[in-house]
């Protein structure tokens, strides 16, 4: 279990501070796939990076399976962030993309690392492009590598930041279908930001709505739809994206 315990994050800017993320406080459950929603600039991707530890909490506590993780260093953390395709090393081959780190940050011995980065290529259906470098690759399947690259460190958790924003539609759809498939096979809890509405309405289990960087409903999409805790989660959610 993921817990984000009252976490706030507050930047300081020239006017004062800012509240990117003010006590957001969930449960998200092993094997549960949470989208995160709001307006733009509502603490989205604040959020993530402070589970991804890519950002210091100002205060509260995050915790997984009761251990609290906010103090430890990213590797550390048992959680993988898939960021969008266009975070490869345009220089390194898909091989070296998906390794990257891991030699530094674990003590598994290089011949795991090869044979885990080749499975994950299998499991992605993209080992026949494993000596090739992003460039050479559509966006759906430097997207897959992006993928492979958190499946390889094999973590209790994967988050994802708008991951398939800048593929087109019809690709989209096709992404959307298989992360959905993977995240079942593996289990994997995940956390997941999106703009796209059909997105977080078709595949989460739950929603988390934010607004200001204040959490305004956690629950099933049906939930929100149907039983919006305000008018703000009312709107958003019946919103056409
Ligand atoms: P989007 O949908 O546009 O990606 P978001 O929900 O991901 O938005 P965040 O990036 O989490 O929003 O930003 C939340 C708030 O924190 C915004 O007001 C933003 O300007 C502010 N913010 C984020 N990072 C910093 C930073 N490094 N310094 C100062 N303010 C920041
Ligand atoms: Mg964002």
């Amino acid at each position: 279990q993921l817990t984000l315990d009252e976490v706030t994050k507050t930047f300081q800017d020239d006017d004062g501070e800012i509240i990117a993320v003010d006590e957001v406080s969930v449960d998200i459950e092993d094997g549960e796939f949470l989208c995160v929603v709001g307006p733009s600039g509502c603490g989205k991707s604040t959020t993530l990076r402070m589970i991804a530890g890519l950002e210091d909490i100002t205060r509260g506590e995050i915790r997984l399976d009761g251990q609290i993780i906010n103090d430890q260093p990213p590797a550390r953390r048992n959680v993988a962030m898939v960021f969008q395709s266009y975070a490869l090393y345009p220089h390194m081959t898909v091989r070296e993309n998906m390794a990257f780190g891991l030699e530094e940050s674990t003590d598994m011995p290089d011949d795991e690392i090869n044979e885990r980065v080749e499975q994950a290529c299998r499991d992605m259906d993209i080992f026949e492009l494993i000596d090739r470098k992003p460039g050479e690759l559509s966006g759906g399947q430097q997207q897959r590598v992006a993928l492979g690259r958190a499946i390889v460190r094999d973590p209790e958790v994967f988050l994802m930041d708008e991951p398939l924003a800048n593929l087109d539609a019809k690709l989209k759809a096709e992404m959307r279908t298989e992360l959905q498939e993977l995240q079942q096979d593996l289990d994997v809890t995940t956390v997941y930001v999106t703009h796209d509405q059909t997105e977080a309405m078709t595949m989460s289990d739950r929603i988390a709505i934010l607004n200001d960087g204040v959490l305004q409903q956690c629950a099933t999409p049906l939930e929100c739809y149907h039983e919006p805790n305000n008018l703000f989660v009312a709107g958003f959610i019946g919103e056409p994206s």
